[in-house]
């Protein structure tokens, strides 16, 4: 079986993610809720997906449960399929990782209910609890608990992790100011999730490469586990830190998120440079969160010196008809390339 810090200690380890998104550009998945029902109803896409990700690099098949956690599918009425997604996601990928020798995480995120010290602190890790025995019992290698802005509650999806004797990935969401909503410095909360058990803490989603470079160092520093680093595609700035926050000039300053921010994507060069950077502050599991597609897993995986089965199709300019190098390219159409 596939080992979490057995592979860590060998080298970097790459976890694609984005399902959400990758899903809903496809048309098999509402933007708004974002609840994963397509694990039911196309289970052939979800499969498919996980496949291209492993292809371009991925070492890890993440469940996708993602939103499909009870309170999820209250919002949107279904709280009856709530066991089946779940088992359903988590039978999707156990195929996919067991067929490609990769790591099968389960996977927990923020509820969007909890606040600390309500009823509805422990209605989620209720949630984390179920979540994480579905997970346990598919026979996952790993669970990650994700894109908590509360460390409250990521402290919650680890209790129920840990409840049932997996490693942990725990990564938090950055919003735009920079802290979580209960502890200022996302550095002292992963150091708190490391104390608390995690085998890997870290950052995912929310903001792209170049914010979110700046916070890795510190996480580097605060703790002594693995660290994490799963940005999302696009070109956040320092005016606007979270893709939550790009304005579309293009569309007289509209939010972008979350529907239009093709604009704003990354290319795989800035996965690449992004992943060489995080790699060499010595952040070694590295993916990408929302709006991640194969090249730009790819590129990633490169980067951290892999060659996965999508590298043999990876450029070769030097073939290219006119901006090619080759000996078998027609001069004319080389000197023609300054025209195009
Ligand atoms: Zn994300």
């Amino acid at each position: 079986m596939p080992d979490l810090s057995a592979m860590l200690e060998q080298g970097p380890v790459i976890c694609a993610e984005g399902y959400l998104f990758e899903c809903e550009r496809r048309g098999y998945l509402q933007a708004g809720a974002f609840v994963p029902e397509v694990v039911l109803d196309h289970p052939e896409v979800v499969e498919g997906l996980h496949r291209e990700f492993v292809h371009a690099g991925s070492d890890v098949v993440e469940a996708f449960t993602y939103y499909g956690h009870r309170q999820k599918l209250r919002v949107i009425g279904k709280e009856d399929i709530l066991e089946p997604l779940n088992r359903q996601a988590l039978a999707i990928a156990a195929k996919v990782a067991r067929e490609t020798g990769t790591l099968l995480a389960g996977n927990l995120c923020n509820t969007n209910v909890y606040e600390p010290g309500t009823p509805a602190a422990g209605e989620a890790g209720a949630a984390f609890e179920e979540q994480a025995a579905w997970a346990a019992e598919a026979g996952a290698d790993l669970v990650i608990a994700e894109t908590f802005s509360w460390l409250g509650e990521a402290l919650l999806a680890l209790e129920a992790i840990q409840a049932v004797g997996l490693p942990a990935v725990v990564t938090f969401a950055v919003h735009r100011e920079g802290t979580l909503r209960d502890e200022p410095s996302p550095a002292e909360a992963c150091r708190r999730a490391e104390q608390a058990g995690a085998t890997v803490v870290g950052l995912n989603c929310i903001r792209g490469p170049r914010t979110m470079l700046p916070l890795l160092g510190r996480i580097r520093d605060a703790v002594s586990c693995e660290v994490a680093a799963l940005p999302v595609p696009y070109r956040t700035t320092e005016a606007e830190p979270s893709m939550q926050a790009l304005r579309d000039p293009g569309r007289g300053g509209a939010q972008a998120f979350p529907t239009a921010l093709d604009p704003f994507t990354c290319t795989r060069q800035e996965l690449g440079e992004f992943a060489a950077d995080a790699l060499a502050l010595g952040v070694r599991y590295l993916g990408v969160c929302c709006g991640a597609a194969p090249h730009h897993i790819r590129a990633v995986a490169e980067a951290a010196g892999k060659t996965p089965p999508a590298s043999r199709y990876s450029p070769d300019m030097t073939k290219h008809s006119f901006l090619g190098t080759d000996p078998g390219i027609v001069k004319a159409y080389q000197e023609y390339a300054g025209n195009l």
